[in-house]
This record gives structure tokens, sequence and C-alpha cells, in this order.
């Protein structure tokens, strides 16, 4: 006789990139902000945006991620761009990602706060909602920007990419969706945190699910 064992895989909460299931939701208008705990590059929406190096050559974290799921087409064409300065944005296609665009930005290396880091990451954050407007993309979704190798204390950068992305959906666009998909459970609890409380002195953001 042949049993059949049944192989139970527990899922670790501490895990990167998909500890959490559930994603905090909040409304702006008709549109719609997303916290979740996941891999970008299975991410199923217009554009997602690659946190890119100012030579566009490729990197490693979440750079390294995008080009290798999303195969040389990318490179090709950002070697044909031949570089972003640290706060723009360019886009490119998707490649073999479910996304049919991939909008890289270049965020600032963290150097103690005073030069400049605040107003070049909210930049690099503007710059590619407005790259996103200029393709009519309906659905973006971002990872959290220069917290990894770059070493941007991530509070601080959470604060500024929620504030760009709601500032960006109040105003007239055709962005409806902005996904932040946060690579392991503390940095979705870093944008948990800094969403709920500028939700609570923000009449107009409504959690759906906290
Ligand atoms: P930077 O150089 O801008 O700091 P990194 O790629 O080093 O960029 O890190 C940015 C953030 O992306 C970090 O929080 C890192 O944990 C996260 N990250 C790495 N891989 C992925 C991925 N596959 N999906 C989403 N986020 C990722």
């Amino acid at each position: 006789m042949v049993k059949i064992y049944k192989t139970v895989v527990t899922v670790n909460n501490e895990q990167e990139g998909g500890g959490i299931r559930k994603p905090m939701k909040a409304k702006i208008n008709k549109s719609t902000l997303e916290l979740v705990d996941g891999d970008i590059t299975r991410e199923d929406v217009d554009a997602i945006v690659n946190a890119a190096n100012s030579t566009l050559l490729g990197g490693g974290g979440v750079d390294g991620a995008i080009h290798r799921a999303g195969g040389p087409a990318i490179l090709e064409e950002c070697k044909k761009i031949g570089g972003c300065p640290t706060g723009e944005a360019v886009i490119t296609g998707g490649g073999n990602l479910k996304a049919r665009f991939v909008i890289h930005t270049v965020g600032p290396v963290w150097r103690g706060g005073n030069a400049g880091e605040a107003r070049l990451l909210a930049s690099a954050y503007k710059n590619s909602l407005r790259a996103a407007k200029e393709k009519g993309i309906k659905s973006i979704s971002f990872p959290s920007i220069s917290t990894g190798a770059y070493g941007y204390p991530i509070a601080d950068a959470a604060q500024i990419a929620l504030a760009m992305s709601i500032e960006h959906l109040k105003g007239i666009t055709s962005v409806e969706k902005v996904r932040f998909v946060l690579f392991g459970e503390s940095a979705y609890r870093a944008y948990q945190k800094t969403l709920t409380s500028i939700a609570k002195d923000d009449p107009s953001i409504s959690v759906v699910n906290p």
C-alpha cells in the first residue's frame, strides 16, 4: 500500500516578501492606496517602479530582481536611455514582467539628512507618478525607494513616499491605484504605521482595513 503524506508548508511571518497576506487599503477620492508585503516583480499592474541607480545598468536589491525577472529587453532600453540623475525618472517596457512598463527612478543615498535627501526622495516619487500619468497608467506599484542599500531611514522615507502618492491621487491623474510592495514585515509595519497616522489627520483619506 502506498501512503501519501501531505506536506504542510508553514509560512514564516518574518520571511521577506510575502509574510503578511492581508493588504492595508485606503481610499482617497475614488482612488486606492494599498500596502502589501511582497515581491514587486510579481505585480500585475500597468507599471512597477524600479529603485535604480543613476547608470541604469542594473544593480542589487530590487533593481537586480526586476532585471532578472524582466529579462534583457529592459536593460537594452536602459542602455539606450543612457542614465538618470537622482530624483528623476525614465520609463521602459516591462519585458517578461506582467507589468507593461517599468519606471526607473533614482532615490538619494542617505548622507545624514542635510544633503537634500528629503527633496530628492520626494522628486523621485513625484517624477515617477508624473511619468505614469503621461502614459495614462491606471495602476502602479512602488518599492520602498532608497531604504535598502541607500540607507534612508524607513520611517522618514515612508512619510515622503505616502505623502507624495496621496498628493498625486488628490490631483487630476489617470492613476487610480498606487500600491507599495514592501519587502518583509518590518518595512510593511513602518509604512502601515505612517499611513495610519497620516489618515488620522486627513479626513479625505478613509482606511478600508487597517
Ligand atoms: P536603494 O538602493 O534605493 O536603497 P534597494 O533595492 O537596495 O534600493 O532597496 C530598496 C527596497 O527594496 C528595500 O526596502 C528592499 O528590501 C526592497 N526590495 C528588495 N527586493 C525587492 C523585491 N523583489 N520587491 C520589493 N521590494 C524589494
